[in-house]
């Protein structure tokens, strides 16, 4: 696989916010995000085989696994292998994959140990005609569903979605870094959407550092 980085940290968005988390950041990236954090990751990084990822994996002792990017899906038949492999190995409990959500979900929802943090692209990011709304269908109840907002068009934007679809999964809320966080959750409040409002835990922590 392609790769970025590889790195450990503390996960600081998304279900498991808190955790020891290994991350590993595939290159490249099918849309171009004007507020995207990991520009970085658009570029070629470094091949593994999969067999390589699979021992710096046990090296970390990592039981929490977040393949982000970049965006992972891009590249499907190698992280296919990847994920058979992982899905064997018992001291890894949950693989997260982070999805831009302008790519199919399906292949990734047999592994047993995968949940699927999927975004949904709000109008700051420039990309909303990506997204593939067949996708939020198949979101499970483990997976997520990932709103990141910067404004109030981003909100307006993903209370209509709300409106419009049932959502399996849990529903996250996370305001662009610098966006007007009270303003976002009194309308969380008002409107009585079930969602869950997240900051970015790992931004308060390390700021914009890379490798976290
Ligand atoms: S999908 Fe993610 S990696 Fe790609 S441009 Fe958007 S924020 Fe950046």
């Amino acid at each position: 696989m392609n790769i970025v980085e590889i790195f450990e940290s503390i996960q600081g968005e998304g279900p498991d916010t808190g955790k020891r988390t290994l991350f590993i950041r595939t290159a490249r990236c099918n849309l171009r995000c004007i507020w995207c954090d990991t520009k970085y990751s658009w570029n070629n990084g470094v091949t593994y085989h999969v067999d390589e990822l699979v021992k710096i994996i046990e090296k970390y002792k990592a039981s929490d696994i977040s393949i982000t990017g970049g965006e992972p899906l891009l590249q499907k038949s190698e992280l296919v292998k990847l994920l058979k492999l992982i899905d064997k190995k018992k001291d890894i409990k949950t693989v997260l994959i982070e999805t831009n959500g302008a790519i199919d979900i399906r292949p990734y929802l047999v592994f047993r140990k995968i949940k699927i943090s999927m975004d949904v692209k709000c109008p700051s990011s420039g990309m909303t005609e990506f997204n593939l709304y067949d996708n939020i269908n198949l979101i499970r109840k483990q997976d997520v569903v990932k709103f990141v907002i910067k404004d109030g068009v981003d909100y307006n934007f993903a209370k209509k979605i709300l409106d419009e679809r049932m959502i399996k999964g849990e529903v996250i809320f996370q305001p662009v870094y610098g966006a007007d966080l009270r303003t976002i959750a009194e309308n969380i409040i008002k409107d009585k959407l079930n969602v869950r409002f997240m900051v970015q835990m790992h931004k308060y922590i390390w700021g914009d550092e890379k490798g976290h």
